[in-house]
């Protein structure tokens, strides 16, 4: 058998004739930037995530860009001093460093809490310092950081909150959707995420509506009329080609994180009585939308060759922690720093969850993972 770790084209087929209509209507009227289809899924997946606004862009690493920039976070080449600082955690895909950086601030990494992967707010205030400007958590793999704590702390010292929600759209804490914690949250369309577009796209939303407005300008260089510009931004805007594409996904995320949801259960139980792995933990007070399913073994690389041997795709998200990455050596920091951080990147593995997985490839790649760990 041969399962791969996501098979988009399971997802396609039944959306095929649609998806042709909505592209084809784009086509003919040669209209590619913006647009009714842009204006239309802003709407949806404001009204999707309960927030009042939504910004289409060109990618979750643009969104969190544009955010950073829109809420000042970012330096000129005029500034003097030393940089702000962002607080990030130690352990995510590397666009919520990258993105900071570019900005010319100065990431701050935290650890992560071994449970949920995500950000440990018991750690974050420690950190901060009069050059702190902002928090940003990531909804890791599809379940919300803690973020309670974090919305105290950053009130407490008056610090704004960009939500990573690149693989979290629609997850939910205490009933709340990703969006309505923080400043604003980025999502990302890229096809691997729960609501993949045809290429790369991204959103940012938010229940400010002086900062959306900001944000549609940021993604148009900033201009407002036509050739003035009040400040630098960026070609950030959304195809209309993606966001037509987009549409008609949109009314299946629920479906398919529900479809993720129940893969996850299955392997939950099949792996319930296997000492040597540690499934999921999702807090009770998340909803997880399963962007990913992680496992944590002892002998991750080991399993890694056994499942590929086997014909299983999986995935090492992600091997290397971002304090210990070489471009950012000049930060100092060091090996042993993010201790929860180094255990999983050496020993977490990503194991196929996608909707469309049938109940047989499930055993496969249960039976697999368990006679081997
Ligand atoms: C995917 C992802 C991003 C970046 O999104 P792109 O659309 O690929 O630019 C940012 N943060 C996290 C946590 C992601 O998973």
């Amino acid at each position: 058998m041969k399962i791969p770790l996501l098979d988009l084209k399971e997802q396609y087929a039944p959306l095929r004739e649609q998806m042709h209509k909505a592209l084809d209507k784009i086509l003919e009227s040669q209209h590619f930037i913006g647009g009714e289809d842009v204006d239309a899924l802003e709407r949806e997946i404001a009204d999707y995530s309960g927030v009042s606004d939504a910004v289409g862009v060109s990618s979750g690493t643009d969104a969190l860009l544009a955010s950073l920039m829109a809420l000042g976070v970012n330096r000129s080449p005029l500034d003097e001093g030393p940089s702000a600082e962002v607080i990030i955690p130690s352990y995510t895909f590397f666009a919520t460093a990258g993105c900071v950086w570019r900005a010319g601030a100065k990431p701050v990494f935290v650890d992560i809490d071994p449970k949920t992967y995500n950000i440990d707010s018991s750690q974050i205030e420690s950190k901060i310092t009069e050059r702190t400007k902002a928090i940003m958590p990531v909804h890791l793999y599809g379940q919300c950081a803690d973020m309670g704590p974090i919305l105290d702390i950053a009130k407490k010292y008056n610090l704004a909150v960009i939500e990573d929600g690149a693989q979290a759209i629609g997850a939910s804490r205490n009933g709340v959707k990703v969006g309505g914690f923080g400043n604003c949250a980025c999502l990302s369309f890229f096809p691997s995420k729960n609501l993949g577009g045809l290429g790369d796209g991204g959103m940012v939303i938010t229940n400010d509506s002086a900062l959306a407005e900001k944000l549609r300008q940021m993604r148009n260089h900033g201009m407002a009329p036509k050739y003035y510009h009040k400040f630098v931004g960026g070609n950030f805007r959304l195809d209309a080609l993606q966001a037509a594409g987009l549409r008609v996904k949109l009314p299946h995320v629920d479906e398919w994180a529900h479809m993720r949801s129940n893969n996850a259960a299955f392997y939950n139980a099949a792996f319930a009585d296997n000492p040597n792995i540690k499934i999921p933990y999702i807090d009770p007070a998340n909803r997880s939308i399963y962007n990913q399913y992680i496992i944590s073994v002892p002998n991750r690389d080991g399993l890694l060759e056994h499942l590929r041997n086997n014909g299983i795709g999986c995935e090492i998200y992600y091997p290397l922690p971002l304090h210990l990455q070489e471009c950012f050596a000049p930060l100092g920091y060091r090996r042993g720093d993010f201790p929860n951080s180094e255990y999983a990147a050496e020993h977490t593995l990503a194991l196929p969850i996608y909707p469309e997985l049938t109940r047989e490839q499930l055993d496969y790649v249960a039976k697999r993972v368990n006679e081997f760990a």
